[in-house]
């Protein structure tokens, strides 16, 4: 595990959760490419053939006939190399989101298993920079440009040696595989660009003074980036501010973007900043994003709703048991016009007028959309009156994401341009330095 704000001196061994007890997974299948790299503990649970499964009796785990309390699977031979991973099927990506499937992941590295509320938790221990190389691939196609590769690999490092959020503690590893902490599939996407890119940047953080950067990252801002305590609880960071995610030319008249009129015009035009489709097409962008995400509209979108279907909405996401919603209102808006607060104006079942308050970016996301909407960064149009309730929703947006730190599409769009790994991570976190901590 690693200690919260601890430089270390030497590459680390982390731990990463890939079935959580929250995947209601009672049974495991592991394959293995070559059995004889791997060993598989208590001893005399032995891997019969390629295959090895594994459910849940009780608090035990079972194999065949075996009964056991936790099990551990080592790589023997070339701990360190990536060839012939085990196989682990149907692990859940996207977890809690719209394009959350089952996927099978090659894993480098050991396993440990065991059983938690009467579910399978399974963590993998491996190497921080093989974790890394897997990380850069995940989170963007390894068919992005290098310095891309180099950037994102340079923050996913900081971020997880930051080590602020601990999620995971409880559970004792360090980040879960998926978007609520960094998304990582294993080795299955792997490329030698991905891994070249990954040794190149070996043992590098940004820091800022002497700590390193709580680097955050999104898959678009939208054009403006988001200040760090508009997204999270904690005081502001320094290197995170309400920047355009454009080049230093970039001209744009109607500030600040929280005010409501002024994040209007903005959704509604096209800026050419770096995450924009004029920089980065939208079938440029399919050849580039992580294979799991919806091919779409990610710089300006717009989500429709019927009085009905908002009503429906609303209902299942906050218990609410309206009848009809009258009014709703964006009280508070960050720099990039992300929504922090919204008040909803609804008639209950009795025809009593009623209200409610929605606060937080991430609570904003979970609540307007059926699944988890692209951003809080939005307008609502409320049209067609009847009985002093619109008929229709129109939210329209920019952006996916929190939109703080590194804009991924923004610096696809910049690496694309020619900007080099620097130029990038001075961009989205200013005033950091980049530090060499161990080779
Ligand atoms: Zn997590
Ligand atoms: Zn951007």
């Amino acid at each position: 595990m690693l200690l919260p704000e601890k430089i270390p001196s030497v590459e680390p061994q982390i731990k990463v959760g890939i079935v959580l007890p929250e995947d209601q997974q009672t049974e495991l299948e592991l394959e293995f490419p070559d059995p004889k790299l791997y060993a598989v503990r208590p001893g005399k649970s032995n891997i019969k053939g390629n295959k090895l499964r594994i459910t849940i009796n009780q608090k035990d785990l079972q194999i065949g006939r075996l009964r056991l309390h936790k099990i551990a699977v080592k790589r023997l031979a070339s701990p360190n190399n990536l060839d012939n991973p085990l196989l682990v099927k149907n692990v859940i990506a996207g977890r809690g989101f719209h394009w959350k499937k089952a996927v099978n992941m090659s894993l480098p590295g050991d396993l440990q298993i065991r059983v938690v509320d009467g579910c399978i938790l399974l963590i993998n221990i491996l190497p921080l920079e093989q974790y890394l190389m897997c990380v850069a691939t995940s989170e963007m196609s390894a068919a992005c440009p290098e310095s891309l590769i180099r950037a994102q690999t340079i923050v996913a490092r900081s971020w997880m040696l930051a080590n602020i959020e601990q999620k995971h503690r409880a559970l004792d590893f360090d980040v879960c595989n998926d978007d609520c902490c960094q998304r990582y599939h294993g080795t299955g996407q792997l490329t030698p660009h991905a891994v070249t890119g990954a040794q190149s940047t070996r043992g590098q953080v940004i820091m800022f003074g002497e700590k390193i950067c709580d680097a955050r990252y999104s898959k678009s801002c939208g054009g403006m980036m988001e200040t760090y305590e508009n997204v999270w609880d904690g005081p502001p960071l320094p290197y995170m501010q309400n920047i355009f995610d454009a080049g230093t030319s970039f001209h744009w008249p109607h500030l600040p973007l929280s005010e409501e009129e002024n994040l209007r015009k903005w959704v509604n035009a096209s800026p050419a900043c770096f995450c924009s489709s004029r920089v980065v097409s939208e079938e440029t962008l399919t050849d580039y994003i992580g294979t799991v995400d919806e091919q779409g509209s990610y710089f300006r979108w717009n989500f429709h709703f019927s009085q009905t279907e908002m009503t429906d909405l609303l209902n299942e996401k906050l218990d609410l048991e309206a009848r009809a919603i009258l009014e709703i209102i964006p009280d508070k808006r960050g720099g990039s016009g992300r929504l922090t607060q919204v008040s909803v104006n609804y008639l209950d079942q009795e025809n009593n007028q009623q209200s409610c308050t929605i606060v937080s970016e991430y609570e904003i996301r979970r609540v307007f959309h059926p699944s988890f909407l692209y951003s809080s960064a939005f307008y609502i149009e409320q049209l067609d009156p009847e009985e002093e309730r619109p008929a229709k929703f129109i939210l329209r947006g920019a952006g996916w994401g929190h939109g703080a730190g590194l804009c991924q599409i923004g610096a696809l769009g910049m690496a694309r341009k020619g900007y080099s790994t620097l130029t990038m991570l001075k961009h989205y976190y200013p005033g950091c330095r980049l530090v060499h901590i161990y080779s």
